[in-house]
């Protein structure tokens, strides 16, 4: 995770020059190397931690294969609930757009990946999204984005799929939201009840989505429709897997 060792790099090149003879402002140096003091702590707390985890499963942290493994697990976790950091507004980085559109706008298949907060194993699958504008639209690149800032932290699927409607219409205030999000999820298929296919299908809508009902059923007829660019393979593969 580059971003969070340059970040770290930062706070510890504060700290070495707070150090150096030219700290011309004592309480603000005190201040950064306090930061990175506690950085480096918790870098190697997490580390520790995965450390001792690997050793109570009955393994030995030190053989050469697991040598470096904390550290990869430290860097990897942290990637993988960076939504917790993220900034929804500089995500979106001004890409909302005023138009006199008001007909439905769908992005369907988006991948999603995300942690179970009940065993912090994957679940992941497909997100879809439709909302209606009303004055606002907002740019299309940007809705997988704010998917993966709530994806990439420890989620329930439910929660998953209403933040991310709740985003949306808090940004564009549109006339309606409708997210159905299809995930599997790996601490079912690995374990417990071991069902490796089976699709947890969750869903929010908002606005004309929830009190239309002709609405809502148009949004999940063209989110079920095959996209135009499936190869007949693919729609054969598909086929067979439904049936
Ligand atoms: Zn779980």
């Amino acid at each position: 995770m580059a971003a969070a060792s340059t970040a770290f790099d930062k706070v510890a090149r504060c700290a070495y020059n707070a150090s150096g003879p030219s700290a011309a402002r004592p309480g603000l140096l005190r201040a950064s190397a306090a930061r990175a003091q506690k950085a480096i702590w918790y870098n190697a707390r997490m580390q520790e931690l995965v450390s001792r985890l690997l050793a109570e499963l009955g393994e030995d942290p030190l053989r050469e294969g697991l040598r470096d493994t904390p550290k990869r697990v430290e860097k990897s976790l942290r990637f993988l609930t960076s939504g917790y950091k993220a900034d929804i507004d500089e995500v979106i980085n001004n890409a909302l757009f005023s138009v006199d559109y008001s007909e439905m706008v769908i992005v369907k298949d988006i991948d999603f990946y995300s942690l179970c907060e009940h065993h912090l194993l994957p679940f992941f699958g497909k997100c879809h999204i439709a909302y209606i504008p009303q004055k606002k639209v907002i740019g299309l690149s940007k809705i997988p984005r704010l998917v993966d800032v709530f994806a990439r932290r420890l989620q329930v699927q439910e929660r998953l799929t209403h933040q991310v409607a709740e985003v949306i219409e808090q940004k564009i205030a549109p006339l309606g939201v409708a997210v159905v999000m299809e995930g599997t999820h790996l601490c079912m298929a690995m374990r417990g009840v071991e069902k490796q296919n089976s699709l947890a299908i969750t869903s929010a809508m908002l606005g004309a989505f929830r009190n239309n009902a002709r609405t809502r059923s148009e949004f999940l007829e063209l989110i079920r429709r095959p996209a135009l660019n499936t190869t007949p393979l693919e729609l054969m593969a598909g086929a067979c897997v439904t049936e």
